[in-house]
């Protein structure tokens, strides 16, 4: 049915639990953009139960801790869309006052080059902090 959430892994694996995963993805300018996607494909949040909704959750706001702590971005987004891609997940995007889209969306329109540079490290850094968080 070529969902790509369902047949590719969607970025740098940073944790992997029975329901969902957590990826970095790569997105120039954005450094520790992830994703939480769950593991099964699911449409929509009230597709869930109530404990996966709230597990789903806890593991968002978990992502957010993380990234808080690690980059000390100015604001956190996140997103649910998934209408390119109808399978439940979460974006949880540090954002930056200098960063291409800021103070637009990520998906509006570029206000200019990217600033930042993923740290080679970051990716290391956040799945050990994710994996004291969540186990
Ligand atoms: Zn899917």
């Amino acid at each position: 049915m070529g969902c790509e959430l369902c047949s590719e892994v969607g970025g740098e694996l940073l944790w992997q639990g029975p329901l969902c995963r957590i990826v970095l993805v790569n997105e120039p300018g954005y450094p520790g953009f992830c994703r939480v996607i769950w593991r099964s494909h699911v449409r929509e949040m009230t597709d869930l139960s109530e404990p996966e909704r709230e597990f789903l959750m806890r593991t968002v706001f978990s992502v957010e801790a993380v990234l808080r702590e690690l980059l000390q971005p100015h604001k956190i987004n996140l997103a649910s869309l998934g209408n390119i891609a109808p399978h439940l997940h979460w974006h949880v995007i540090p954002r930056f006052e200098n960063d291409p889209h800021f103070p637009q969306p990520v998906w509006g329109q570029q206000q200019r080059d990217p600033q930042h540079e993923t740290r080679a490290d970051l990716g290391i850094k956040l799945a050990a902090r994710l994996a004291s968080m969540l186990g």
